[in-house]
């Protein structure tokens, strides 16, 4: 299916084609993981938020403009009502235009749901789990309870759901449980990838300078247990992977603050109020709700995206700032959903 003025690829001014949108398509969570929420957070006003008819125009307008991979992210993107409708519209473009549709999830609703996904043509899950540890779970989640996101995982595991593991790396918190992390996963086949905190949003009393713990130093530490080689593996993301010779798993580094993987970044992000931001760690962004709401007729809705595409920065420039008291980027990360 095309729709008129799809026809050419949205390619931006560094020549980088543009095939990989994540959306998310809700700021709330049944979670308030310390280093992505306050505790009290506001979440938005019904009206300012994309129906899921909506958001389904604009993806499937992305998919016509090239988009070939979509990862729906949040917030908690499985606790949105109805959220089920929408996976299953999108999933019907697999084959259609998209190679693959995936979901960002912190687990809690997987239980109900992992056989709906698989039916809907989802095969790959990211799962975020920053700790084994039940008591260590609730602190850092908040809210969330560690036997319920296990229960999911083997649900989604039993459904066939191809499983990878996100955690977290946090200083004086998990950082005593990185190689029973990698050993777990290798044991129940999946994937591992550790992420460093970056610094998003206001978050309150938990100063993310304490937290900040550099992924070479994770890397070190794995190195003293296993015999990691570095793998070709690649998602177009910006993390770089190693083979796990004892476990036979992969783990992943994703570093936005210590190194640069700008240059083949092939994606954009869209909010759940249709803010289309070209970069992760960039405040530009494009309305895109404006052009939707105002007309029926894409064309409108694609002029928008071709013009946001032109304004795609070459990179981000992610500090943690010791002079600096606030985050380097205002929104939080349930915002645009990592
Ligand atoms: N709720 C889902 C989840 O937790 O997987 C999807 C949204 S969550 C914002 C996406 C990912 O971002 C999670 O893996 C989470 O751990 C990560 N994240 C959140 N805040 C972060 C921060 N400040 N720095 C690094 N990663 C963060
Ligand atoms: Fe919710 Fe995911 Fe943010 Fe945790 S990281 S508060 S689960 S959106």
């Amino acid at each position: 299916m095309e729709t008129a003025g799809t026809a050419v690829p949205l390619v931006d001014p560094y020549e980088r084609t543009i095939t990989y949108l994540r959306v998310s398509v809700t700021d709330r969570c049944d979670f308030r993981c310390v280093y992505c929420m306050a505790e009290d957070m506001t979440f938005l006003p019904k009206a300012e938020v994309l129906s899921l008819e909506e958001l389904e125009r604009l993806c499937n307008l992305f998919v016509d403009l090239g988009v070939r991979k979509l990862r729906l992210t949040g917030g908690e993107p499985l606790v949105r009502r109805n959220i089920m409708h929408l996976i299953r519209n999108l999933g019907r473009r697999i084959g259609d235009g998209l190679d693959e549709l995936t979901i960002t999830t912190n687990g809690s609703q997987l239980s109900r749901y992992a056989e709906q996904l698989v039916d809907a043509g989802v095969r790959r899950l990211n799962i975020s789990i920053d700790t084994l540890d039940a008591a260590k779970f609730k602190a850092i989640t908040r809210w969330g309870d560690l036997d319920k996101v296990k229960a999911g995982l083997k649900a989604a595991t039993a459904a066939g759901l191809h499983i990878k593991i996100n955690t977290v790396a946090l200083k004086g918190v998990n950082d005593d449980e990185f190689e029973t992390l990698v050993r777990w996963c290798g044991d129940e086949g999946h994937d591992i990838t550790f992420i460093e905190v970056m610094p998003m949003g206001e978050i309150g009393a938990e100063a993310r300078l304490d937290q900040y713990l550099p992924l070479s130093m994770v890397r070190g530490r794995l190195k003293e247990s296993f015999t990691l080689t570095e793998s070709d593996h690649r998602t177009g993301g910006p993390a770089r992977y190693f083979d796990v010779a004892e476990t036979g798993g992969r783990v992943g580094f994703i570093t936005p603050l210590t190194h640069n993987f700008c240059e083949l970044c092939n994606r954009v992000r869209l909010t759940c109020t249709g803010t289309l931001y070209m970069c992760l760690g960039q405040e530009d962004a494009a309305d895109l709700r404006a052009p939707l709401r105002a007309s029926d007729d894409d064309r409108v809705l694609v002029a928008a995206i071709r013009e946001a595409i032109t304004r795609k920065p070459k990179g981000h420039d992610f500090v943690i700032d010791r002079r600096r008291s606030g985050p380097a980027v205002g929104r939080h990360m349930s915002v645009t959903g990592g």
